[in-house]
Parts: C-alpha cells; structure tokens; sequence
C-alpha cells in the first residue's frame, strides 16, 4: 500500500471510529433516544427527576398512534444519577388513545401519574410493591357512579356491596395476572374513569383506557419497580 494511501486509511479509520463513538454517546438516555423526535417532553421528565432521591425508576408510554404505543422503562443508576434503559416493548392504551380521559371514555390518562398499588392473580412475582392478590373471588373494582366505593378495590362481602356493575378482578385473567394501580382519580370523582390499570395484554389491541404491555413485561415492571415509580403518559411528538 502507498505510504499516502496508508495514511489517508488510517485517518478514515480515526474518523469513522470517532464518528461511531459519538453517535454512541448520543444515544443514552439523557438524549431522550428512542423518542428523538420529540425529545423535550422527555428530557425535562428526565431532568426533573434525575436528582429526586425518592424516584428511581421512570416508566414511559409514549402514544404513537390510536391505541397503539410504546413502553421504555428506565431504571437510575444511583453511581451518577444517569438513567439507564432496561425495557422497551409496544403496548396497548385506550380505544380512543391518550388524552383527558373521563367516565367510560376509553380515553388513556395523560399525565404523570404514581402508582398505589401492584396486584395480580398470579402471585407476588418479587414486587417490593404493596402487592394485592387478586385471586379472590370477592373482590371487585368499583364503577357503581353513585357508590360510596366507586374507583375502588372492595371486598364484595365484607362491604355489603352486592350486585356491583364495576369489574370482578379474578375473571380478567390474563390482563389481570400481574398489574399495578395508577393514581389517576385518587379522588374517585364518578364523573373521572375507574379501575384505571397497568395490566397485561389481552386479546385486544386497545384497553378502555389502561396500559397494556406484553405479561413478560408488566413482570419485569413489578421486580424491577418500587411505590415510587412514575408512569408517565403522553403522545408521541407532542
Ligand atoms: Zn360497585
């Protein structure tokens, strides 16, 4: 090889390795990558919580299209407060997508939101989370709009509650096996949606306005997250 060849090789290397290197280091999360295009949304999420001590994992889900959307969990690596990808998958939101939802709107929530409780019928798969077994035949979510109980979880029998038109936990199996409550409506406004969940996916491609992800991935969610998680909703370039 020429000697100027040579030379000229060996710079290109230098230049494309640089070049490599620099992509790399943009495409950490402080960048907002996978939602590059519309990074401010999410950098500021980042931002705010970076030096929160309290949070530590940020769960995102971003609307792409409809019902359809994308889930990131990150998780922060206490040595320097920079957040780390361990999760990425599709998911499901409401039939109507994200946005201000409301009494059986099929609306997802948009916004920030925390988390009350984990729940399953499964069992606890590690969560550190208040876990609530949902494999109990008498339990119930509310959605009786004139009930002293509405949006929330309600033992049938110790209530007294009979007849309740809100959903039987135990029969939304697999969307139910694992799961957490967010805590949207914590004020349990009637004319707010109830039983607002991150679940499962089911047979559908849309919720009635939870978050679906795939049972693998609600499971890593569950081990990987503690009560101070935050969920945060919004659409994709907005
Ligand atoms: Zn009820």
């Amino acid at each position: 090889m020429n000697k100027l060849i040579k030379i000229f090789t060996i710079l290109m290397v230098a230049v494309m390795t640089v070049g490599l290197a620099a992509c790399g280091a943009t495409e950490t999360a402080e960048t907002g990558d996978p939602l590059s295009n519309d990074p401010y949304r999410w950098n500021k999420i980042f931002k705010e919580y970076r030096d929160d001590a309290d949070v530590n994992q940020l769960v995102f889900v971003a609307g792409t299209e409809g019902s359809e959307a994308e889930m990131f969990l990150y998780v922060k690596d206490p040595s320097d407060n920079t957040w780390n990808r361990e999760l990425e998958t599709r998911c499901f939101v409401g039939k109507n997508g994200i946005g201000d939802a409301s009494y059986c709107a099929n609306i997802t929530p948009e916004g920030v939101y925390g988390v009350s409780t984990a729940f399953g019928i499964k069992k606890n798969p590690g969560t550190s989370m208040e876990y609530v077994d949902f494999n109990d035949s008498d339990l119930y979510c509310c959605g009786c709009q004139d009930s002293e109980y509405y949006n929330q979880l309600i033992d049938a029998k110790k209530t007294g509650h009979k007849d309740c038109e809100g959903e039987h936990v135990i029969d939304f199996s697999p969307e139910y096996n694992y799961g957490m409550f967010i805590d949207y409506n914590s004020e349990n406004d009637p004319e707010e949606d109830y039983a607002i969940f991150f679940h499962c996916e089911g047979m559908k491609e849309f919720t009635g306005g939870c978050i679906a992800v795939p049972e693998y991935a609600m499971k890593q969610i569950l081990q990987k997250c503690d009560s101070n998680v935050k969920v945060c909703i919004y659409r994709r370039g907005e």
